[in-house]
């Protein structure tokens, strides 16, 4: 039960750069309290809402580490290449693709040695060469712990997984300064006890994470919809934003757990097989985090033109839509890439890019201000001029 667990530390590291002259936001579904920040103007353009940590670092950069380190996957993945090769291979579904997981969350143990240059290095390539100005990095605490531990002791280890994400986010700032939060992934194959800690380490932990999510495969979703039920009902007694993955998949689909989130992670299998629930999904004033590449990885979709329904769907029922990358490193296609894709392609016009690009600003958790000022004059020169796709 999720009241039963221990409360840890809070881990004391900033989580991103102060905002002096922060604005008023422009009234967002819910935020994190004590985040509204902003970074220097014309830092960027985009705001990601659903990055993994385990699938945030590019591959040259995991190789990199695996040599600094002389890690032992280093006579499995001799050069970049082989590395390369096996992770950006298609997977057939999505328990498959999510075990790539496992091999990036095996070289980001032990966290004490590896979170900082990772984090470092992702903070760095976001704001330089990604046009971040914003960036969730959503996370499981637990499965950066000593898997050989008990789990009691794996949880008490918790919040020094937060803290050197934090710390190395924080450290980073100054030279690239993008708005930072993280956000804790409980996992769907976890037990109840792990869950609900990750749960109250996230609400602790408050405002170097800014929110809660569900993550993992989707097929015990169903088995144990009770007690992610109760996760989230607690989640919102803390006022704790959330966000879940959820209608990524069509046994991923609980229609009780949507009235206790503020974002959908995912949430495609919506428009596609319950267009009835969109209306309700716009009155809540939720924001889907859609994540192009992931559906053609996992095997989901054959071409990001399968998007344009049920991206117009979205559009007309007044639902909105953040794009997103969901593994921006294991897919190497980053953030701007995955517009730009839409938009060649016609999935989506550039009014609709720029509204998905302001969405995703308006339904993040940790910015507290209005978009930066050059994607407010794309919105306008959209509405304005009706600009061609391409
Ligand atoms: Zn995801």
């Amino acid at each position: 039960m999720a009241d039963q667990a221990r409360r840890p530390h809070a881990p004391t590291a900033p989580a991103a750069p102060p905002a002096p002259d922060a604005p008023t936001p422009a009234a967002p579904s819910r935020r994190a309290e004590g985040t509204a920040r902003r970074p220097a103007a014309g830092s960027g353009l985009y705001a990601e809402l659903h990055l993994h940590l385990g699938g945030a670092i590019l591959p040259n950069v995991l190789h990199a580490f695996m040599q600094r380190s002389a890690h032992p996957l280093l006579r499995r993945y001799p050069t970049l290449e082989r590395l390369e090769r096996h992770l950006s291979r298609p997977r057939r579904s999505l328990d498959e693709y999510l075990r790539l997981h496992e091999l990036v969350e095996s070289l980001q143990r032990p966290a004490e040695r590896a979170l900082a240059y990772h984090v470092s290095r992702l903070v760095r390539g976001a704001y330089l060469f990604d046009n971040l100005a914003y960036m969730e990095l959503r996370h499981c605490p637990l499965l950066r712990t000593d898997p050989a531990l008990p789990m009691s002791a794996r949880i008490d280890s918790m919040p020094r997984v937060v803290e050197l994400i934090a710390r190395a986010a924080a450290e980073q700032s100054g030279r690239f300064p993008l708005v930072f939060a993280q956000v804790l992934c409980m996992h769907s194959a976890l037990p109840d006890e792990a869950n609900a800690a990750i749960l109250e380490l996230a609400a602790a932990a408050r405002p170097a994470v800014c929110a809660v999510d569900l993550a993992g495969p989707t097929g015990p979703y169903r088995a144990r919809a009770r007690a992610f039920e109760r996760l989230f009902v607690r989640a919102r007694s803390l006022g704790l934003p959330t966000t879940c993955h959820l209608y990524e998949t069509p046994e991923g689909a609980l229609p009780r757990l949507l009235p206790l989130l503020d974002r959908i992670g995912h949430g495609v299998q919506i428009p596609l097989r319950h267009p009835r629930l969109l209306s309700s999904v716009a009155k809540r004033g939720q924001c889907l985090e859609v994540c192009p590449t992931t559906y053609l990885r996992t095997g989901a979709m054959r071409d990001y033109a399968e998007l344009r329904p049920l991206l117009r769907r979205c559009f007309d029922a007044g639902v909105d839509v953040a794009i997103c990358t969901d593994n921006a490193g294991l897919h190497n296609v980053r953030l701007p890439h995955e517009y730009e894709n839409l938009l060649v392609r016609d999935v989506i016009t550039i009014e609709e890019l720029a509204r998905c690009m302001t969405a995703a600003f308006r339904h993040a958790f940790a910015w507290g201000a209005p978009p930066p000022p050059a994607l407010g004059r794309l919105t306008a020169a959209a509405a304005h001029h009706h600009l061609s796709g391409r």
